[in-house]
Order: structure tokens, then C-alpha cells, then sequence
């Protein structure tokens, strides 16, 4: 099975509320912006404003994000209790 279709498995209840929070600010001098590299949810992606914006929804919860950033712009914890992903449903 591909990774794609084991990620196709997983069901997720999404919160109101964001538990990934970008510091914009921070990101506009990041020349790496390794979000968008590394999030095996491919959930990170710049507007045209060149803003770094994250589709917290699809969210693996593996804090990845967080570790890889340079510049300490990513907050991130796991989502209230009761929301975020429900692994391999199905
Ligand atoms: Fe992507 Fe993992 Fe960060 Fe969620 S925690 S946004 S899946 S890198």
C-alpha cells in the first residue's frame, strides 16, 4: 500500500481553533523555509503575499514543523482534546 492511500485511511475531527500557529513575521527573514519541505501532510504554503500559511486540518500531528524551522516561528502543541487525527480509520 502507498503512502497516499494509508494517509487516505486516517479521518480527522478539526477544531475551531488552529493548534499551529506561524509567526509571519518571523518567517519573512527565513530564506530556508523548511515547512514546506519537510511536512509529510504537504500542509504548508506561502499566499501571494509571500506569507507562510499552514492548512492545520490535515494536520499528522508529528511536531515535525516545529523542529525544523530555523527561526522558532512555528508554535505548535496537539489539539484540544476530542479533535485533530484519528489514525488508520477504516
Ligand atoms: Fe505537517 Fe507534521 Fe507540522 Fe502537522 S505537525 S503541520 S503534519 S509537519
Amino acid at each position: 500500500m502507498r503512502t497516499d492511500e494509508k494517509l487516505a485511511l486516517n479521518s480527522y475531527k478539526t477544531d475551531t481553533e488552529s493548534h499551529i500557529r506561524v509567526d509571519t513575521l518571523l518567517c519573512k527573514d527565513c530564506r530556508e523555509k523548511n515547512c514546506l519541505l519537510f511536512c509529510p501532510g504537504d500542509l504548508y504554503y506561502i499566499d501571494e503575499n509571500g506569507e507562510v500559511h499552514v492548512e492545520y486540518s490535515g494536520c499528522l500531528e508529528c511536531g515535525t514543523c516545529m523542529l525544523v524551522c530555523p527561526k522558532g516561528a512555528i508554535r505548535w502543541s496537539y489539539p484540544r482534546g476530542g479533535f485533530g487525527i484519528r489514525l488508520r480509520y477504516g
